[in-house]
């Protein structure tokens, strides 16, 4: 982990531990001129870019990318931007096993999980493997300066769902709870100063720590019934995945509140409120995030599939999934009303 203001300076002394000789760097189409300004920075230890990446990796476009990985000889590769750019790296690694380093540049916290997801038809399939898991995480926070402002609050929304749902986790310990409501602390109490201010280094700085400890959660235990809503309606509704996080989030959240005590407490000392599923949407709503799945783009007449997909092969979760109660809950996310 290599963190601080300025940090993406020390990348070729990275590539050089690595003894990378042939880094190709990764962006979506947006940051192209980023990633090949890098490729100029990088000299002789740069193969190339591949700056096509897509949100939910489609399976085409990372056949695209191991076929010009292959092709160059890349010995490195090097993500530079959100969890979509992340995501091909993971995809490139998962076949060839050439190592990645994430330069993440939102707070999505997939450059510290070992999760990775491809999508194939419309379905998008996720697992774990140790490969996939980069081995440098380059934490640059001047690279989140121009992140834009609603994106800035979404993806913030993005990295609190993880560690939230990380304090109820089955497979939790006392030390991802400590990490996860340090976490949750760190990026709510960030997401004031960057609405105020999205050019504030020191809350961008605290922001990106936040994601880091939120995604290190993320990768360590399970997640449920919010994580498994987002991929069904990110997956198979087209929505956009940091915005569904935000909606969904303070709702999912008071779904379990009754069966979760201990987390809801770790909650409100996070977001200093004793009501957190308010807070959450609080949080959401006054810093400019959507906080309904009706501006998302969503249509009422989808919400009866939604809670089917969602109640079915369900991930383990503190309160039982009840397709009537998970109806409800999506009722009120669709409509956008206030929790509790
Ligand atoms: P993203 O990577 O899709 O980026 C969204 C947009 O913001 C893109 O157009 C991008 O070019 C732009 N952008 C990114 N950083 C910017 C910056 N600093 N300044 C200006 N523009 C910038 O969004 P995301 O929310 O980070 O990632 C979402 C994807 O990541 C989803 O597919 C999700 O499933 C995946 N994800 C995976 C994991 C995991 O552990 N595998 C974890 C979280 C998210």
């Amino acid at each position: 982990m290599v963190f601080g203001a300025g940090s993406l300076r020390h990348l070729p002394r990275e590539l050089e531990l690595f003894g990378a000789r042939r880094a190709l760097v990764l962006s979506t189409p947006g940051h192209s001129a980023a990633a090949e300004g890098l490729v100029r920075d990088l000299g002789g230890r740069a193969a190339g870019v591949f700056a096509r990446a897509l949100m939910h990796v489609p399976l085409e476009m990372a056949r695209e990318a191991r076929t010009q990985a292959a092709r160059l000889h890349a010995d490195c590769l090097v993500a530079l931007g959100g969890g979509s750019t992340t995501g091909l790296a993971k995809a490139i690694a998962l076949e060839s096993g050439v190592p990645i380093i994430a330069v993440p540049t939102t707070y999505a916290g997939s450059e510290v999980t070992p999760i990775y997801g491809l999508t194939e038809g419309g379905v998008k399939r996720t697992g774990r493997d140790a490969r996939v898991l980069p081995r440098v995480v380059i934490y640059d926070p001047e690279l989140t300066l121009d992140l834009p402002l609603r994106l800035s609050i979404t993806s913030g929304m993005n990295a609190i769902a993880h560690a939230a749902e990380g304090l109820y986790a089955r497979d939790g310990n006392p030390l991802t709870e400590l990490l996860a409501e340090e976490a949750i602390r760190c990026v709510a109490g960030a997401l004031p100063s960057l609405h105020a201010s999205p050019r504030d280094l020191a809350a961008r700085t605290q922001a990106l720590y936040g994601a880091w400890l939120c995604g290190t959660v993320l990768g360590t235990v399970g997640m449920a019934l919010h994580h498994k809503l987002c991929h069904t309606l990110g997956g198979s509704f087209a929505l956009p995945h940091a915005e569904v996080h935000a909606v969904v989030l303070p709702h999912a959240i008071e779904y379990n509140a009754a069966a979760a005590p201990q987390a809801m407490s770790a909650l409100a000392r996070a977001l200093r409120s004793e009501a957190p599923a308010r807070a959450l949407y609080a949080l959401a709503r006054t810093h400019g995030a959507p906080y309904s799945l009706r501006e998302l783009g969503m249509r009422a007449a989808d919400l009866d599939r939604a809670a089917e997909l969602a109640s079915a092969d369900p991930y383990w979760n503190p309160r039982p999934i009840e397709r009537s109660a998970v109806r409800t809950l999506l009722q009120h996310a669709w409509e956008g009303t206030p929790p509790g």
